[in-house]
């Protein structure tokens, strides 16, 4: 081919190009490395040839033609001693016509195909047979579109020879771990020798990979005990128990029907000990859907105000806001403490005295939505954030809430019903404790998920009649249609339509997204209370949404559901001492994700396991949701595979931070290259 002198436009494309896979600087270069290998070190015998394996051969054209059915082709047949293949192009060049005359010697290269006529290749690398074989297998880098193998390679090969390739980890360091030398596995990675293993090469378990794996996740332990260390130096008001009285949370367990789970009593003391210190808690509270996180967050909040101070309670939906404040109210009050409702929604005479209420400090506790981290909302004093994100991970929210304080920063509490397994947490949150409720509250009965296919639609129908005769309720889950809101809100509505008519004599509510709250709050009272039998719903009802009554669960076109949703959905039920059904209705045929989502539900309704399952199915950085994926912050390591050396990595950042400090740094200048920033978050 012509080889094209590069204009200077041209070259800005390729920046652009370069910059879509992350590569700008030399160092990026150095530390992109390859998906696999291509051999082309060796000449094969035509007969050795295998469909989907590559092929390279000598041999002698021995016809050629151009076809015009079904499409303008090039063909030639292409012999060795061993055997003929054929060589098929479809665009071509009338010089590549000329290259293809009877009798020319060549070497060919390409990936073997079972043709009509027999094995072939499409669109094979032609050369002279002259040219020396290469002598290091030939890598393929991962790359996008218009970026050609060979120029990502240039700009590779130029990093090898210019950048410095010392090793930042001392040599006693390697030796220890039993390490290849940095420079040693980043040339195997980039030129490997014919002799190399080229299975553990391409599977990553070669030790020049599990080097790169390695200098990885210390740069990433480093970091984030950087950024541990950091909100260390931070201040807070410590947060601690009254001495010569009984503790409001003291107070509080008296006030509650029931006693705390060994769990409970667990996480809170953690919680409790974190907020005695002087500097900012940073604390993940996990506990599956209806294991008791609001009590844990009204004793955490207790001790703030035991201390003077203000907590916040903030929920992602209006729905979920109002559910806290509902259940945190009559327990303030019972207390003697005031507690304030603040959301978007209020009209301007009530969100006035809110504000102004938070402004002064009377009140003590504060239950809202987002409205409550908007300009114009001044805290007198904020102790302790609480943000229940459910599963919505927002790093950002959570820190907004955070400048709300004045003096030192408040303490944070975030709660979330999708646990994170350890692994995952150690290797992607920078600067999170984690407690864990591991334990559901007594004489809870387990619920009961049945798979049903939408064809048995009407027997389903009849069976939420039947819930609803023995004195349960049901919640009527509306498909997902990720196209269209609008779209969405149609089938609820229509839903709605069909199953009052279904259902005649029973009340059927309507409850998504775009009522307003006042509406939203009417509708879930009905519920509540009793009046409405069966609420059929969007899934605005996914998250904390409590009514012990329901029993019954329908969710239509499961299939169209992510595992974390899906269990989300189904603790809405078994809340309370009533036998429940969860009734996931699918349309077939399904795909094998959805069988793997739909079984999961039906095998296990245990959170953890379902959070396993869909962290498999789906990776960290989709597991973790949009915002977390662009912190993607392992490009080698897999958190889950490598969990061992995780655990090396941490020790030995440890001791490196400790006593070799220029050590550590260097490390992490060269493998993060600024991104460690994001682990402030
Ligand atoms: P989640 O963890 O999903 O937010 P909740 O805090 O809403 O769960 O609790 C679910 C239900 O369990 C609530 O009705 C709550 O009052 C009740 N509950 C919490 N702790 C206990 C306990 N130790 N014993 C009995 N019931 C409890
Ligand atoms: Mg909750």
């Amino acid at each position: 081919m012509r080889s094209k002198q590069s204009s200077p436009s041209k070259r800005r494309d390729a920046a652009t190009l370069f910059e879509r896979l992350g590569l700008t600087t030399p160092l990026d270069f150095l530390l992109h490395f390859p998906i696999r290998y291509e051999d082309e070190t060796r000449l094969q015998s035509i007969s050795a040839a295998i469909p989907g394996r590559y092929l390279q051969a000598e041999g002698t054209v021995i016809s050629s033609e151009v076809t015009y059915r079904p499409r303008k082709y090039l063909t030639a047949r292409f012999a060795d001693e061993t055997g003929s293949v054929q060589l098929r192009w479809l665009n071509f060049y009338p010089s590549q016509m000329q290259q293809m005359q009877p009798g020319k010697r060549w070497r060919v290269r390409g990936e073997v195909r079972a043709g009509y006529q027999g094995l072939e290749l499409v669109h094979p690398k032609v050369s002279s047979p002259s040219q020396p074989l290469p002598t290091s297998l030939t890598p393929v880098y991962p790359t996008t579109e218009g970026l050609t193998q060979k120029a990502i390679r240039q700009r590779i090969e130029t990093a090898l020879e210019t950048l410095d390739m010392d090793d930042t980890l001392p040599q006693s360091v390697v030796d220890e771990f039993g390490l290849e030398s940095f420079a040693d596995a980043v040339n195997v990675l980039h030129r490997p020798k014919p002799g190399e293993d080229l299975a553990s090469l391409e599977d990553r378990t070669h030790p020049a990979w599990v080097r790169v794996k390695f200098d990885e996740l210390l740069a990433q332990q480093l970091s984030l005990a950087a950024a541990r260390e950091k909100r260390r130096t931070r201040r807070a008001k410590p947060l601690l128990p009254p001495i010569a009285r009984s503790s409001l949370a003291d107070e509080l367990l008296t006030h509650l029907p029931f006693k705390l789970t060994a769990a409970q009593q667990r996480v809170i003391a953690e919680i409790h000990a974190d907020l005695a210190q002087g500097y900012p808690m940073h604390r993940l509270l996990q506990g599956d859907v209806g294991s008791g996180k609001t009590v844990v967050a009204a004793l955490a909040a207790m001790r703030a105000i035991d201390n003077g101070k203000q907590a916040a309670v903030m929920a992602p939906t209006e729905i979920l806001a109002e559910q806290h404040y509902l259940k945190l109210k009559p327990w303030a009050q019972a207390l003697g403490l005031h507690c304030v409702w603040l959301t978007a929604g209020l009209r301007a005479p009530v969100k006035r005295q809110a504000l102004a209420e938070i402004a002064s400090g009377q009140a003590q506790l504060v239950v809202g939505t987002q409205a409550l981290i908007q300009a114009g909302v001044q805290f007198h004093d904020l102790g302790l954030a609480i943000v229940d994100e459910q599963h919505r991970f927002g790093v950002s929210q959570r820190l907004s809430l955070g400048e709300k304080a004045q003096g030192g920063l408040p303490h944070q509490l975030t709660m979330s019903a999708t646990p994170i397994p350890r692994s995952l947490a150690m290797t992607f949150f920078a600067d999170l404790d984690v407690s864990v409720i591991d334990e559901r509250p007594p004489g809870r009965l387990p619920v009961k998920t049945k798979l049903v296919s939408a064809s048995r639609r009407s027997e389903v129908i009849q069976g939420v009649r039947e819930s609803v005769e023995q004195g349960g309720q049901v919640y009527w889950v509306c498909p997902l249609v990720e196209e269209s809101e609008a779209l969405q809100l149609q089938t609820a509505v229509d839903t709605h339509e069909v199953l009052s008519q279904a259902l005649a004599g029973l009340n059927v509510g309507l409850v998504h997204g775009r009522l307003s709250a006042a509406e939203k709050t009417d509708v879930m009272q009905q519920f509540k209370s009793g009046e409405i039998a069966v609420l059929v719903a969007t899934t605005v009802i996914e998250v904390g949404v409590d009514v012990p009554n329901a029993s019954q669960m329908v969710i239509e076109h499961a299939e169209r559901f992510g595992l974390a949703q899906l269990h989300q959905l189904r603790g809405r039920v078994g809340r309370g001492t009533r036998e429940s059904v969860c009734v996931l209705m699918y349309e077939p045929p399904l795909s094998a994700e959805a069988k793997y989502r739909l079984r999961a539900m039906y095998e296990t309704d245990d959170g953890f396991e379902i959070a396993r399952r869909d962290l498999q199915l789906r990776g960290p950085g989709e597991f973790l949701g949009a915002r977390q994926s662009g912190l993607s912050l392992l490009r080698f390591a897999d958190f889950e595979a490598d969990a061992h050396w995780v655990t090396r990595a941490k020790e030995l950042a440890r001791t490196l931070r400790q006593d070799h400090p220029d050590i550590a740094q260097r490390h992490v200048d060269r493998w993060m290259q600024g991104r460690e920033a994001y682990l402030n978050g």
